[in-house]
């Protein structure tokens, strides 16, 4: 039990998943995946965002459209 206990959530803080790996698929093609702390310092995005926050904002920088984007646990 608690097998996911240290899965990333939604809810929780950037801060808290700095760690963890953003990745971002675009219907257009383009993928991302970068630490979700480094992503969160180059976009100025403050840590106190929570995860469903950011990912609700998130848009591709090619194309503009709304992205799928999940937080995962490393290695990056
Ligand atoms: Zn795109």
């Amino acid at each position: 039990m608690a097998a996911n206990y240290n899965r990333p959530k939604p809810i929780d803080p950037i801060w808290y998943r700095r760690s963890c790996v953003l990745r971002i698929t675009c219907p257009c093609g383009r993928h991302e995946k970068i630490q979700l702390g480094e992503f969160a310092r180059m976009r100025g995005i403050p840590e106190k965002t929570l995860l469903y926050e950011m990912i609700a904002r998130l848009r591709c920088r090619q194309c503009r459209q709304r992205p799928y984007a999940d937080v995962v646990r490393g290695p990056y």
